[in-house]
């Protein structure tokens, strides 16, 4: 019986000789199908690709997330935030979205907190670029939203953005972003006490 050492060695397909056109038709055709499936999945084993790679680094210090906001009291409370979770990020600050695309060529961030309404360039075409720009790893783009805009969340979407977070962002917000979008857990030092400071940007 030639099945079993088939199946041991994983030789799936198998076409019995004399070959005859039909089986051999929907053996390939098999083939295709399968190929089909895996390409329809390549935009989530990006994200399956980003999340291992940082599984298997599982060092807080070596995260790296990148906040582009230009009122300097909301970049000043995201930093607070993000260090109250992981007190050993790294943190780049931006306060353009022409910065933030540069900072993001520069210093591949894990993970981007991004303002919509910013000078020179904004949020939404910062993304844009970033996802042009981007090859193999999908950077998970938080986009940080005044929360009073009609459609704004759908421009988010399509701009690339990956999730929203309306200001003031509160630390819980930022911890379950971090747990969704990174794996990684709010380190357990001072938890539950929720943030202090909040602001609105206008
Ligand atoms: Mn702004």
């Amino acid at each position: 019986n030639i099945q079993a050492p088939c199946d041991q060695l994983k030789v799936k397909p198998s076409l019995v000789k004399p070959i005859k056109m039909q089986e051999m038709y929907s053996v390939l055709a098999q083939l295709k199908k399968e190929n089909r499936m895996s390409q329809v999945s390549a935009q989530e084993q990006i994200t399956v690709k980003q999340k291992e790679r940082l599984t298997l680094e599982k060092r807080p210090e070596s995260i790296k997330v990148l906040i582009a906001e230009d009122n300097e009291i909301n970049l000043f409370l995201a930093k607070t935030l993000i260090h109250k979770i992981i007190p050993q990020a790294q943190v780049i600050e931006t306060r353009n979205g022409k910065e933030a695309v540069n900072q993001y060529v520069k210093e591949k961030p894990d993970l981007i907190l991004m303002d919509i309404q910013m000078p020179l360039m904004n949020g939404l075409e910062a993304t844009k670029q970033i996802r042009q720009l981007e090859r193999e790893i999908h950077i998970p783009i938080i986009a940080l939203t005044a929360g009073n805009m009609m459609g704004e969340k759908e421009k988010c979407i399509a701009a690339g953005m990956d999730d929203f977070m309306t200001k003031p962002i509160v630390k819980d917000d930022l911890s379950d972003m971090f747990s969704k979008w990174l794996g990684i857990n709010e380190c357990q030092v001072e938890k539950g006490k929720q943030s202090d400071v909040q602001h609105l940007d206008k």
